[in-house]
């Protein structure tokens, strides 16, 4: 039987809940937390507590008897006395009895690595030869033996399979389909790499494209801004510049919505566009995140697209993320000043 921290009994902390006897003795309580002899920490509890259990009920030559003669393990005998193994193993050190080695022989060894060869599985062999299961396994490895894919019940396959349309279909998308097809998906996962396939197509269509290119001169993106550009808003606020964010820029024939843009006005000679790259969608050189799967596409839409801006006439800044972070509105007056 295991029990909770302070739940023991001869836990020394129970000496001190509320009501008892000792809680409303000072001197029992200032003797007994004297620095070093408390124990606050977890691994320092278990160890100051279970060390030395005052109730063992066991003499060294009963212990013994259990232990050595009749050959009963000490979680075994921990069982018998409704105390933990590491319990009974502590008064085995004790009472200086030698600790039994659970070595196994070679010829067992031996035998558990011929029946894996055989087919028989890991379970099978811990049953049989009466071995842990865990311990079959590292006497397997040790002996370079390749170990076989685990076997998989029906009910941890259905899970797997389940978890699949989870992580392919969102709980919206999976919201508005039929449960009739969400079983149908669950039960034939090739169906989702069809759908995946035929929604790439369907995406990568020039005309479909031209649509929705046009779509997006309207429509508002919903999309929150990021805490960068919001830093950078305010900084523009408060050197009392006018500017327009997320305004589509048809100019160029890569036209997309920027995060901001400054018109011309009162001490700003050319119209400026400000671009907040988070390091990890643009590909930070300084911060090296781990890339994703377009991100070489990206990289060179936006190498494309400022040199486009340029030809047109803009002024593009290009902020990262990292550089905003620590930036201070000195740091970035100065290099408004600096693109003039
Ligand atoms: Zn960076």
């Amino acid at each position: 039987m295991k029990y909770k921290r302070g739940t023991h009994p001869n836990s020394r902390k129970n000496g001190f809940k509320k009501g008892n006897k000792l809680w409303n003795n000072p001197n029992a309580k200032k003797n007994w937390f004297k620095k070093g002899e408390h124990t606050s920490s977890k691994t320092e509890f278990k160890k100051g507590h279970l060390k030395t259990p005052q109730l063992f009920n066991l003499s060294k030559l009963e212990l013994e008897e259990l232990y050595l003669k009749q050959n009963l393990s000490s979680n075994k005998i921990a069982k018998k006395i409704n105390l933990s193994g590491y319990c009974v193993r502590t008064w085995l050190k004790k009472y200086n009895i030698p600790i039994k080695n659970f070595k196994i022989s070679r010829e067992k060894e031996n035998r558990i690595c011929e029946s894996y060869l055989k087919e028989y599985s890991g379970d099978e062999i811990s049953k049989l030869l009466k071995v842990s299961q865990q311990r079959v396994f590292k006497i397997l490895r040790k002996n370079n033996i390749k170990i076989r894919n685990v076997y998989r019940s029906k009910r941890t396959i259905n899970k797997i399979k389940k978890n699949r349309v989870k992580q392919v279909f969102s709980d919206k998308d999976r919201k508005k389909m039929s449960e009739s097809k969400i079983k149908y998906l669950e039960e034939h996962p090739e169906a989702i790499e069809r759908m995946r396939r035929q929604a790439e197509e369907y995406s990568n269509r020039p005309d479909v494209k031209a649509k929705f290119k046009e779509l997006r001169k309207t429509f508002i993106i919903p999309k929150k801004d990021t805490s960068i550009e919001v830093k950078i808003q305010n900084f523009l606020s408060l050197l009392h510049i006018e500017y327009f964010t997320h305004k589509y820029i048809s100019e160029i024939s890569h036209s997309y919505q920027c995060d901001i843009f400054i018109p011309v006005q009162k001490g700003i000679l050319q119209k400026t566009i400000i671009e907040c790259d988070g390091c990890f969608w643009h590909g930070c050189p300084i911060c090296k995140l781990k890339p994703y799967k377009n991100i070489e596409q990206r990289k060179e839409i936006d190498k494309n697209r400022t040199k486009e801006l340029i030809e047109k006439g803009f002024k593009v800044i290009r902020l990262w993320e990292h550089k905003i972070k620590s930036m201070k509105i000195n740091d970035f007056k100065e290099i408004l000043e600096s693109f003039k």
